[in-house]
């Protein structure tokens, strides 16, 4: 097995975290934890800025885990994010890298359905809060959530906490940790309210800056002329490179809704993340994705941001995006991680002089191809690898990925082939198997007991 690197091994990290790492397969830092990480490490105020995707969320993570004190059950660490979505993602990762740690108590407090359960957690110890402004905001003011322990305080994607809320919100929330605190602030981009943010909220901070110039080495970019139809040139572009995963951007809900549409004449299967779906189905969607069921997940960049779905075999700009920021953050989904990727744009005349400017800020020469290179238009299928079906029992009910493993096998007999990933929620569990196995596990499943419990089973749909 790879060997972990000298930068993760000389960083000061416990050597229980640093087997945990190799395990996760982080074997070298990312630029950003790399120049990072010893200065979170320090106990500096900090601020990071580097591209979606560049492993921020491990540099903070390190940071406030090294800093834990496991004896107090007290909530030692806050960290502010802009959605729902990215307070289970963030507090996900955080519970990854802390797996060496036993009875750790990381929570995502984001309303909805399960705000309840949360907050009877959160009265019985945490260590780790993640939470949206508007949910801590409340938790505060309901004196549920008790800051005198805080010792870190992280503004996760600042850039967009600030498009969503105020300063004065943030500010607030600060003001009710103890002020001898670590403050990290960490985005993608600059805009002018950082600084002003910083200003009120750190001291004496150190920043951090990587160049996307630098992040988008291991993904191979093509861009295709397009003369006639984008659709039929889509199609080409899938029907020619079978991707196993692939997100397709588009620069309006409109256009993605055309897309979608057009897939599914074709009878070829996709999912459109739009940023006005219920919470419980964008977080179907993305698990679906995740997990082999869907192949194809089409998207506005809206809708898409700070999402961490992992190997995205292939990114499509069906559009090219009207700026070349959003176009290194698109295709920073794809070939994470040092994983080789593949971006392909289509684009038209009317879009030169955006290709130009891509170009130009990636300071290469783009590779252009023509559709025509590309064989004939045949017909082709993009089935999914995988169906899911949901257990109606989650972290509340104390389960863990092995017990729904062990039922899988033991009581559905399938072979650990046949089983993907497995997400456990608060209230309810995600798992994938091989399709011909689903109506076999529904069954079983339901006739039998998970951790001594009965659970209703099913199709996810
Ligand atoms: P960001 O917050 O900068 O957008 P994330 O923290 O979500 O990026 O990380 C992107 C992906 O890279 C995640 O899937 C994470 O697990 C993975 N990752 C982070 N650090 C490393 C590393 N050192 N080696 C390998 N993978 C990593
Ligand atoms: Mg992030």
């Amino acid at each position: 097995m790879a060997e972990i690197s000298k930068d993760f091994k000389n960083a000061g990290l416990s050597q229980s975290m640093l087997d945990n790492l190799k395990s996760l397969g982080y074997l070298q830092m990312t630029p950003i934890q790399e120049k990072g990480l010893p200065l979170i490490l320090s106990g500096r105020d900090f601020i990071g800025q580097a591209n979606t995707g560049s492993g921020k969320t491990a540099a903070f993570a390190l940071g406030i885990l090294a800093k834990l004190d496991m004896t107090n059950h007290m909530p030692q660490a806050l960290v502010l994010v802009p959605t729902r979505e990215l307070s289970e993602q963030v507090a996900n990762e955080i519970r990854r890298l802390a797996r060496f740690t036993s009875n750790i108590k990381v929570l995502a407090i984001s309303g909805g359905s399960e705000e309840r359960h949360k907050v009877k957690s959160l009265k019985q110890g945490a260590h780790i809060i993640v939470g949206t402004p508007g949910r801590i905001t409340k938790l505060l003011q309901t004196g549920v959530l008790i800051t005198s322990d805080i010792k870190v305080l992280v503004l996760d994607e600042a850039d967009r906490l600030l498009e969503m809320g105020t300063i004065e919100e943030i500010n607030r929330i600060a003001s009710f940790i103890p002020v001898d605190r670590q403050t990290m602030l960490f985005s993608a981009t600059f805009p002018h309210g950082i600084k002003t943010l910083s200003a009120s909220l750190q001291e004496d901070a150190a920043q951090i800056t990587i160049d996307s110039q630098h992040q988008t080495g291991t993904t191979k970019q093509i861009f295709f002329k397009v003369e006639g139809d984008k659709n039929d040139a889509l199609l080409r572009l899938l029907g020619n490179y079978c991707p196993e995963s692939c997100i397709i951007f588009c620069n309006s809900r409109e256009t993605c809704n055309k897309v979608a549409g057009l897939l599914r004449t074709k009878k070829i299967d996709s999912l459109q993340i739009h940023s006005d779906l219920e919470q419980q189905d964008r977080t179907l969607i993305l698990i679906k994705f995740d997990n082999k069921s869907c192949r194809i997940l089409v998207a506005t960049d809206l809708a898409a941001r700070g999402l961490d779905v992992k190997d995205v075999s292939m990114v499509i700009n069906y559009d090219l995006p009207s700026d070349h920021e959003l176009y290194v953050h698109r295709i920073g989904r794809t070939g994470r991680a040092g994983q080789e990727g593949l971006a392909l744009s289509l684009y038209t005349h009317l879009e030169r002089a955006v290709l130009r400017n891509i170009s130009a800020y990636l300071k290469t020469d783009c590779l252009i191809s023509e559709i025509s290179n590309l064989g004939k238009l045949k017909l082709f299928v993009l089935r999914p690898f995988m169906s899911t079906i949901y257990i109606s029992g989650g972290r509340k009910d104390n389960i863990r990925p092995g017990d729904i493993l062990g039922a899988l096998t033991k009581q559905a007999g399938l072979k650990a082939q046949e089983v993907g990933k497995i997400h456990i929620l608060e209230v309810n569990s995600y798992v994938a198997i091989t399709h011909d196995q689903v109506d076999h596990v529904i069954e079983c499943l339901n006739a039998g007991k998970i951790k001594g419990k009965k659970f209703k089973i099913g199709k996810a749909s």
